[in-house]
């Protein structure tokens, strides 16, 4: 009842009804997951593959599986055959071989590249020049199996709304300026990733198209 209460509550607070809530189940149980599938969410987002593994045979067919940690490469193999969007995607190096799984079973698959915009350095992501040698890459620009449907970030953990804001603002910006560049068919700018628990209401007031919320729905994580 309080996961259906809360999904309410948090539906009730958004700045543009449009926006995709990304359910953030990690670390908790089945149970859970199925109470928010009752509540109508049908989008999970999981940051292990261990974990997501495990619940996505346990769960309805129609769950769209979101990948939103950090992947490691030695793992993409496990969910290339169903992941609904891989959000994380911070190197050149990842990406080629989520084209290389993607190849195997046959799929596009679809990501999100992940632009590093707090000031924590252990926040992963591209950096601008990064993302620009990534991009004038004749390997990058010959990718057939993956979809790279638009941007993810993470905003520094502050209590500062004001800077929380300016590195949506500037993500934002990132996201239409390469919109406007001539981009290979595979990349469309259509989504951008920003917002969690803390910080979504700032995220969709900037432009955010999809929000990853975990805690305010499933309450705090117990990590051991
Ligand atoms: C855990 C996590 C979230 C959700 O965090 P909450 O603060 O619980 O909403 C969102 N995005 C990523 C990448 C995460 O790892």
């Amino acid at each position: 009842m309080e996961i259906k209460a809360n999904l309410e509550t948090v539906k009730k607070t958004f700045k543009n009804s449009a926006c995709l809530l990304v359910a953030v189940s990690k670390t908790k149980p089945l149970e859970d997951l199925k109470e928010a599938y009752e509540a109508g969410i049908r989008d999970f987002g999981e940051n292990k593959v261990q974990e997501l593994q495990d619940k996505q045979p346990q769960m309805p067919e129609d769950v769209r599986w979101h990948m939103i940690g950090h992947l490691q490469r030695n793992k993409v193999k496990y969910i290339a055959s169903y992941v609904h969007l891989i959000h994380g995607v911070d190197s050149f190096k990842l990406l080629k071989e989520i084209d290389k799984q993607g190849a195997k079973v046959n799929r596009q698959i679809p990501v999100l590249l992940q632009i590093h915009i707090a000031e924590e350095e252990s926040k992963f992501g591209f950096d601008r020049s990064e993302l620009e040698e990534m991009l004038s890459n004749p390997e990058f620009q010959a990718m057939k199996n993956v979809e790279v449907r638009g941007l993810m970030g993470m905003a520094t953990f502050t209590e500062n709304q004001d800077q929380v804001r300016k590195e949506f603002r500037g993500l934002k910006s990132q996201f239409e300026e390469l919109k406007s560049q001539s981009l290979p068919d595979f990349m469309k700018m259509e989504e951008l990733s920003m917002g969690m628990s803390g910080d979504y209401l700032i995220a969709q007031e900037e432009g955010s198209t999809m929000v990853r919320i975990g805690s305010a729905i499933f309450g705090a994580r117990n990590y051991q």
